[in-house]
């Protein structure tokens, strides 16, 4: 309330004399006029009792919308959309928009501010006209397009999503490279869904080719080949990703799994996976050994390398996979032991979230490639489990 107050006595402060040197007294005493109305004082009056929409009926009638006061209208729009009001900013924004009389550069403003409040509201369609008429205007551009972006990310535009990045990167100094490529992504995810596969591959090496650095093409091709039953290509692809990023090892482990018993080679991979077991890296790769050696050389096998490595980099759910092993033991009061150890040891773990925005911090239990709370693209990855 008082942000409100403030803006709200400005003119009155500009027009009573503190600012009048800058001012024709003509002016001044016109201002004085309007704003000393027993309708201003009305307005304050509501405004001091807490009964905020009175007092902007009162406020936006008292007025007039011309070059002087355009900016209250605007700094009091903001103010309420700020707050969570939006009701409120849309009213004084389609208000000042009303109005013929208004400067070009000063309804652009305002549209802007209105596309805003929309977007706040969860209008989008009416958010995005306005920004696209403001890119016909040629202003604001860089504004709108930013906005225009998050209306067509919310509403999964994903051909509008690629339009607005690559006229944006055109005006800022970010070819956004990371965003552009996870767009092809989900339009190639679109184009699988309705089994176009050759339009799929296209934009996956669109994909690639507009940021070398990402994991995800590679990855939805790997898919595209295991589907193909060319599971030769797809460890081929998914290795190339683990070698551009390898946090990203863990999310291809089970695909990798399934090709190589495909290709029934499971001591290929684990001769793979052994440059990658040590500290600091993620208990996936341990766990896919044990299972690698019990499937080739029995669970007795298994049982004691998860034991040794352990021992070495213990995790929780490392330990909880011991337990499970051990637990196939015969020995009753051993298995009744290790079951009352491995309740717990499922609580600690349903409690801790796997992956994390690093940008923001935000926590998850599954990948998401767009971050729910900041709206990065790629930035969630998993998080290593700390050493016990
Ligand atoms: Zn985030």
């Amino acid at each position: 309330m008082q942000e409100l107050l403030w803006i709200l006595l400005l003119p009155v402060a500009a027009a009573s004399g503190w600012w009048a040197a800058k001012r024709s007294m003509a002016r001044a005493c016109e201002e004085t006029d309007r704003l000393t109305t027993p309708a201003y004082f009305r307005g304050l009056n509501y405004l001091l009792n807490e009964e905020p929409d009175k007092a902007i009926d009162v406020f936006v009638q008292l007025l007039e919308v011309d070059s002087e006061t355009v900016e209250t209208h605007l700094a009091l729009g903001s103010l309420f959309r700020r707050r969570g009001e939006v009701e409120r900013a849309i009213r004084i924004h389609q208000n000042l928009i009303a109005r013929p009389a208004l400067a070009q550069e000063q309804r652009a403003q305002a549209l802007l501010e209105l596309g805003m409040d929309y977007m706040r509201a969860g209008l989008y369609d009416r958010a995005e006209n306005l920004f696209l008429e403001l890119k016909e205007m040629k202003l604001h551009v860089r504004k709108a397009l930013e906005n225009l972006l998050i209306v067509y990310q919310q509403e999964k535009d994903w051909q509008s999503c690629l339009k607005t990045a690559e006229e944006l990167a055109s005006l800022i100094d970010d070819s956004l490279s990371l965003e552009r490529s996870h767009f092809y992504c989900e339009l190639a995810e679109e184009a699988l869904r309705k089994r176009q596969k050759d339009a799929a591959d296209k934009l996956l090496k669109k994909a690639a080719s507009v940021d070398i650095h990402s994991v995800r093409p590679l990855h939805m091709q790997a898919h595209m080949a295991m589907e193909q039953g060319d599971c030769k290509s797809a460890i081929h692809l998914m290795k190339q990703a683990v070698k551009k990023d390898a946090y990203y090892l863990p999310e291809v482990l089970p695909d990798l799994m399934e090709c190589y018993r495909r290709l029934s080679d499971l001591p290929a991979l684990n001769n793979y996976l052994q440059e990658f077991l040590g500290s600091g890296a993620d208990v996936a790769v341990a766990l896919s050994i044990t299972e690698i050696i019990s499937e080739t050389k029995g669970e007795s096998d298994a049982r004691a390398f998860l034991s040794k490595e352990m021992h070495l980099h213990p995790t929780l759910k490392g330990l909880l996979h011991l337990i499970d092993l051990n637990a196939s033991l015969p020995d009753i009061q051993a298995e009744q032991m290790l079951l009352s150890m491995k309740i717990h040891v499922e609580r600690l773990l349903a409690e801790r979230p796997a992956y994390q925005c690093r940008k923001c911090g935000f926590v998850a239990n599954t990948l998401h490639w767009q971050c729910p709370s900041c709206r990065s693209w790629g930035s969630i990855r998993r998080k290593s489990e700390p050493e016990e």
